[in-house]
């Protein structure tokens, strides 16, 4: 119950600075808004910890499910779902892929009862509720709508070859390094020698 409180606290946190954002992106419109929860203590009841928090009224949608995965095709076309999917995006993005909001489920634009997977560490000193292989999984199943390409988001699967292709340039560059580190320097010379002397060799032959 805590960690649901604090997970949904935090992630209205996220979604209004994504509002600001989205202000400044020319024709977004409309930013989901996820609603305030309050733990209440009761010392006399029997229960004494409960939650408070707004009654929202009308269809009840779930736009993603806990694995970060989009529920239904139809339920992701509409604004909502897209605005929803997109939000997971920017956050995604902002925590460098560390934090994920899950769960996205509300009544039109007002959501609720949302979920947070971080990495297994934590992000910044706080940990998520759901499990951290959902990250993973919307890494590998998120596909960007016209709200994400608004924000400027760069497709998971482009931004994920770039960085592999980035990650080999490194690991080149380190061997190198790593060759001529290790060669003693005299032995270096010879090996080079010995290269351009083979031609020569096998001419005489
Ligand atoms: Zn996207």
């Amino acid at each position: 119950m805590f960690q649901e409180c604090h997970a949904q606290n935090t992630a209205r946190e996220y979604i209004k600075a994504y509002k600001e954002v989205a202000k400044s992106a020319e024709a977004f419109g409309e930013v989901p808004e996820i609603i305030p929860i309050y733990l209440v203590h009761r010392p006399s009841n029997d229960i004494p910890y409960a939650t408070l928090e707004e009654e929202l009224i009308g269809d009840f949608v779930k736009y993603s499910v806990r694995d970060g995965r989009e529920v239904n095709l139809t339920r992701r076309e509409t604004e909502a779902g897209q605005k929803c999917c997109a939000f997971q995006h920017w956050v995604f993005h902002k925590t460098e892929g560390n934090l994920l909001v899950t769960d996205m489920q509300g009544v039109g634009m007002k959501l609720t009862d949302v979920g947070i997977a971080t990495c297994r560490k934590g992000y910044r000193g706080f940990r998520g509720n759901c499990a951290t292989s959902f990250i993973d999984q919307f890494r590998a199943l998120h596909q960007c709508n016209r709200f994400c390409t608004l924000l400027g988001l760069q497709s998971l699967y482009e931004a994920s070859i770039k960085a592999s292709a980035k990650l080999n340039d490194v690991e080149q560059t380190n061997c190198w390094a790593q060759t001529i580190d290790r060669v003693p320097f005299a032995r270096f010379c010879t090996s080079l020698a010995s290269l351009a002397i083979a031609p020569t060799t096998s001419e005489q032959q």
